[in-house]
């Protein structure tokens, strides 16, 4: 239910097929990829931040997101480091967060990559449009924690993430400039999203479900958004300061927060509305 709702695609842009598709042969796909965050809390590394050409300005898809995660962490007893650029890490120093530079990838339990370039098959990166982001990525961090076996999720709403390489072939088939943009980086768990901050923010709702906490109560998305847009952050489809993510107004988002909080709320019985007859999620 969690992961049919951050795959709505307020946005039209597309990637219903590949969810579909991907639903099909991974139906438990986010469910699996709690258990891996909830199994692995001791310190984990999240990664973040997309630039989109020709500015190379990051976005504000996925700061949010790893923001979110790094919260849940810490409420959970674990600790979370982000690893981003320096205009995320400026944006986002309103929200305490621990920033990392040059990760020592053998000491993470778990690597999240949130929104992050993943090289192609000719071992650049694209933008959607299949712009080359001529700018470094973190997704060689990813990459290393699989050589380490350390366990890794990836988190995308487009085919060209870190983490997508799972799942190339639908890239290929369904998105526009598939062959080109698609992603050869792999994860052991891929969530799916329309919006990759959504991806975020459900992985955190059903792990607030399992273990009956509210991990997104205090969310506020429209803080959040705006202090990135005020500190220069771009919207990736617009490529405007606009309070938006995805070419999707601000609202929207702040809606589909909200749902997945009333909807933790009362799975969880922290409602006054009444609690649900117990049953699979
Ligand atoms: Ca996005």
């Amino acid at each position: 239910m969690i992961a049919h709702l951050i795959n709505t695609d307020a946005g039209d842009r597309g990637l219903l097929p590949v969810y579909l598709d991907y639903r099909k042969r991974n139906p438990g796909f986010l469910t699996s990829s709690v258990e891996t965050f909830l199994n692995n809390l001791e310190r984990i590394l999240i990664i973040t931040g997309f630039p989109i050409p020709p500015s190379m300005t990051p976005e504000t898809d996925g700061p949010p997101g790893a923001v979110a995660l790094a919260g849940a962490v810490e409420l959970l007893g674990g600790r979370a480091e982000i690893l981003t650029y320096p205009e995320v890490m400026n944006a986002l120093r309103p929200f305490g967060i621990n920033f990392v530079k040059s990760p020592d990838v053998g000491r993470y339990s778990l690597v999240i990559a949130v929104e992050t370039p993943g090289r192609a098959a000719d071992g650049k990166y694209y933008s959607m449009r299949g712009l080359e982001i001529g700018r470094e990525s973190f997704d060689g961090t990813v990459i290393e924690a699989r050589e380490l076996g350390i366990p890794t999720i990836g988190i995308g709403d487009g085919g060209n993430e870190a983490g997508m390489g799972r799942i190339r072939e639908l890239i290929e088939r369904y998105v526009p400039h598939g062959e080109k943009i698609a992603s050869v980086v792999e994860t052991d768990e891929l969530i799916l999203s329309a919006v990759s901050n959504w991806g975020a923010y459900g992985l955190v709702a059903l792990a607030s479900m399992k273990t009956g906490r509210n991990l997104l109560e205090n969310w506020d998305e429209r803080a959040i958004i705006g202090s990135l847009v005020e500190r220069g952050l771009v919207d990736g489809v617009t490529g405007e300061r606009k309070l938006g993510v995805d070419g999707i107004p601000v609202e929207i988002h702040a809606t589909l927060v909200g749902l997945l909080q009333e909807i933790v709320s009362w799975r969880n019985g922290t409602t006054r509305v009444p609690a649900p007859p117990s049953s699979g999620l």
